[in-house]
């Protein structure tokens, strides 16, 4: 029987975003469990669809013990803080110390996103890696990483292997950390380090071309499901996020497996396969003009899903733009909603007026962000939440949901979720739980890239991916990276990049 440590650290970071990510942010993330350590992190995950409760389950499973460091994730935004990211490698360390105080460990896994960026290391994941390994001696630290992972050689030379969710949205994340563990218990009971094959590719691709309810996304994943169908080989595919400007910025494909001509076979095809669908890990955008005047003209029902990409939480975005919602005010659209807007002081007035209640408000654009303006205009509020939920789609399902104080507001035809707290809007419940029926609507506004789809577009008529102005850029041949390494295409067929003016650490 193994005695292995399990803790983790989450952060997505798009370092062009307007908001730093503090340690308070990692206290109460919108739509995942809060920080803990010690003990109190078993009952903190277990249920949730976190890689961390896969892992955990699948180590009991199999009969091991588990020694629970920390963990803790936060909604995506800029740079994690230095105070933050230091506290939080602290506290895993100092429970990492006192698991080794108890007395030997076998090995340790570590749940893991891969593209959090903090103001000094460019790649916090291989930092803390690196730090765990230097604490634990000579023993074997497997990792699980986001499929939106910048992989990088750090965590390659210190991981003993690396797995990664296969599905964008990400409904295997529970079942990757599983996988990750079972793998882990393999490479333990071989006695000895594993084959690893190691790539990066030269191009980016912006996250809405990633989805693997798409292709090339969903050919890619089944072949992979396929190849690793036995576990005798680990696969990660992670096409990256872009939007973390760092020299190891982009796609990878990282095999293990104990017989290296198998780990060799499986990673020549699949690198191959990657190679051959470049160009396709693109499509359409659309104007928010365009967008919503095709959902007015159309004669079926709705609802029309139109996502606002480049506001994402889930890529950085505050959730405070207000493109679409001007646009549909301007254009007088009818039974349409956008969920949500973060604004907290409209939310504290809609509370304190009461459903009912006209409201003057000056809606969204909190963060101040170039180009990006409230919404002026009088608001009936008509309904009020405290934010609280459960997730209940495909991908949320289980996890704790805190927007905090929240109210739906109307202007002419149009409603507007409000919250005081941002998250992705990637579940049916953030609709559902004060009032909203998202099959009734016709123009249903969606702050989300992909994660969306797992639960809404079953019920959407059609699905429009939307650019109006925000941080999480979609078209990425557009961006000033500074960090990304030199020869790589901005885009898969785009222009390549050629200089590199600034090396070495996070912050600009
Ligand atoms: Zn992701």
């Amino acid at each position: 029987m193994a005695r292995i440590a399990v803790g983790g650290f989450q952060h997505e970071t798009n370092t062009f975003a307007p908001v730093k990510t503090p340690y308070e942010d990692f206290l109460v993330p919108g739509g995942w469990p809060a920080l803990t350590r010690g003990e109190a992190l078993f009952a903190n995950v277990e249920g949730t669809s976190t890689p961390i409760a896969g892992a955990i389950a699948a180590g009991r499973k199999a009969g091991h013990t588990l020694v629970p460091l920390s963990w803790c994730m936060a909604t995506p935004a800029s740079y994690v803080t230095d105070d933050a990211f230091e506290r939080i490698a602290t506290m895993l360390l100092e429970e990492l110390d006192a698991a080794l105080a108890q007395g030997p460990l076998d090995a340790v896994y570590l749940d893991l996103h891969g593209a959090a960026v903090t103001e000094s290391f460019e790649d916090a994941e291989g930092e803390l890696i690196a730090r765990v390994k230097a604490r634990a001696g000579d023993i074997p630290v497997a990792v699980s990483l986001d499929l939106h992972a910048n992989v990088t050689e750090g965590m390659v030379r210190d991981a003993a292997l690396i797995d990664a969710y296969r599905h964008y949205p990400h409904i295997d994340m529970a079942e990757t950390g599983a996988r990750a563990m079972r793998a882990l218990l393999r490479r333990l009971g071989t006695g000895r380090p594993w084959h690893s094959r190691f790539h990066k590719f030269p191009f980016l691709t912006a996250i809405n071309w990633q989805c693997t309810m798409i292709e090339p996304g969903d050919t890619l994943r089944q072949m992979i499901d396929s190849l690793a169908a036995n576990e005798d080989v680990t696969v990660a595919f992670c096409p990256g996020f872009a939007l973390a400007d760092i020299a190891e910025c982009g796609p990878a494909l990282a095999v293990y497996g104990a017989e290296q001509a198998r780990a060799d076979a499986v990673f020549e095809e699949l690198r191959q396969a990657v190679e051959a669908v470049r160009e396709d890990f693109a499509g359409t955008l659309w104007s928010p003009e365009a967008a919503i005047r095709h959902a007015m003209r159309a004669d079926k029902p709705g609802p029309y899903v139109l996502c606002d990409t480049q506001d994402n939480p889930g890529g950085g975005g505050e959730a405070d733009t207000t493109g679409i919602l001007q646009a549909l005010i301007d254009l007088d659209a009818q039974n349409a909603l956008v969920a949500i807007i973060k604004d907290p002081e409209a939310a504290r007035a809609a509370h304190a007026a009461g459903v009912g209640s006209d409201l003057d408000l000056e809606l969204g654009a909190g963060t101040r962000q170039p180009g990006i303006h409230p919404v002026k205009g009088r608001f009936l509020v008509e309904q009020l939440s405290d934010g609280q939920t459960v997730g209940t789609g495909p991908m949320f399902g289980g996890n704790p949901i805190n927007v905090g104080d929240s109210a739906l507001l109307r202007i002419g035809g149009v409603q507007v979720l409000v919250t005081s707290r941002k998250t992705q809007v990637a579940d049916q419940a953030i609709l559902r739980h004060i009032g909203i029926e998202p099959k009734s609507l016709h123009i249903l506004v969606l702050k989300s890239s992909v994660h969306f789809r797992a639960d809404f577009q079953p019920i959407a008529t059609e699905v429009l991916v939307v650019q109006s102005p925000g941080p999480v850029v979609a078209d990425l041949a557009s961006m000033p990276f500074r960090k990304l390494r030199p020869g790589v295409a901005l885009t898969p067929v785009g222009p390549i990049h050629k200089e590199t003016t600034q090396r070495g650490g996070g912050t600009p």
